[in-house]
């Protein structure tokens, strides 16, 4: 396997590590598996370095990732603010998982810019822009799980990955290569899979709860959107689904219901592109996803007030679901150029 992490890096975060008693790990908005898979697998090596170690996330992470281990432990700071706060003050360590930037924590983000602890980057999206004692951004890492495993590893703590630890890092590697379908060309992370298989990770369980599961109403709710939804602007390859507050009541939306759907339409032969609108509470939230190396980052940058990945972005719109629609709809030709020549026809 490629050495990736510099030495003198991992040294510092090994002593950052050695003096630190109170850690804590912390991520996302919306927390998605390879966020929580991230810090709750180094809370679990953490601790087993006999060291307090706690997860502390913005908001409720979906049900989907409730059979990892210890994830009933998880402080979320919507809804117990106090208890969180004195986490984060008493820390001595901060590690923040699978994010680039304070906004991505929302309203969690000013206490822990705030908070006087070491911090520590561990991320895998372009462009970090962090204040942190010591920064582990990999881009061309699959999954920030993946990056964990080689820093737990690198530090030689190899040793000490259980099989709780392990299952939490195979989680984050299976959800984010959409179970390695995307982002898994470099074979490295088939070596990582087999290591956290002999470790134990119970990957029949992460398959059947996070790629698999779904509630009845969940499933009538894509089975709806897919059939009486989707849009498919041929000349620009871009498929569109949306759905509104009444949709969503209507099949009785929970958290997660909606996953993997913006997928869907990109299994159209010669689809290059799939954005999913949702009317939330407080936002339109976006998601896209692309082939052929198109830039739908770029798409959510300039449209959705978003970012992400090269191929899988997403962003929050402020305003109306057809205002969200109609920016997408009026921008779309803006990315024709980047629409590669020599692929599939469009079969519809
Ligand atoms: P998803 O569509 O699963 O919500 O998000 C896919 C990816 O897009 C995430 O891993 C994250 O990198 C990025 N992303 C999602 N929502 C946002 C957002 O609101 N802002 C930014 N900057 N990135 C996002
Ligand atoms: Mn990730």
């Amino acid at each position: 396997m490629k050495k990736f992490l510099g030495t003198n890096k991992v040294k510092a975060f090994k002593q950052l590590l050695k003096e630190s008693d109170r850690v804590v790990l912390t991520c996302h908005v919306h927390p998605d598996g390879d966020a929580i898979g991230s810090s709750l697998g180094l809370m679990h090596l953490i601790r087993s370095l006999g060291k307090h170690a706690t997860v502390v996330v913005p908001d409720t992470p979906p049900r989907t990732l409730r059979f990892l281990p210890d994830f009933g432990e998880i402080a979320v700071y919507t809804r117990h603010d106090p208890y969180c706060t004195r986490l984060v003050d008493e820390a001595d360590l901060i590690i923040c998982c699978d994010f680039n930037t304070p906004s991505r924590q929302d309203h969690l983000a000013p206490l822990i810019t705030g908070a006087k602890a070491k911090k520590v980057l561990i991320d895998h999206h372009m462009g970090p822009d962090m204040d942190v004692d010591i920064e582990f951004s990999y881009p061309e890492m699959s999954s920030t799980c993946e990056l964990t495993f080689r820093l737990v590893a690198a530090c030689g703590l190899y040793c000490n990955l259980d099989a709780n630890s392990a299952t939490c890092l195979l989680t984050g590697l299976i959800t984010d290569t959409q179970n390695f379908t995307v982002n898994c060309a470099n074979v490295d992370i088939y070596e990582i899979l087999m290591k956290l298989l002999e470790k134990g990770a119970d990957k029949k369980k992460i398959i059947d709860e996070c790629i698999k599961a779904c509630s009845y109403e969940g499933l009538k709710l894509k089975s709806y959107a897919i059939c009486n939804k989707l849009e498919v602007f041929q000349q620009h390859r871009c498929a569109l689904i949306t759905l509104s507050k009444e949709e969503l009541d209507r099949y009785h939306y929970e958290k997660g219901d909606t996953e993997g759907l913006v997928n869907e339409p990109l299994n159209i032969r010669g689809m290059v592109y799939s954005i999913f609108m949702r009317e939330d509470p407080d936002c339109i939230k976006v998601s896209a996803r692309s082939k052929y190396n198109f830039p739908v980052s770029s798409v959510c940058r300039d449209l959705f007030n978003g970012g992400g990945h090269l191929m899988a972005s997403g962003g929050e719109f402020k305003g109306t679901l057809e205002e969200c629609r109609q920016a997408l709809l009026d921008n779309m030709k803006e990315y024709d150029k980047f629409i590669p020549r020599k692929i599939d026809k469009l079969e519809l």
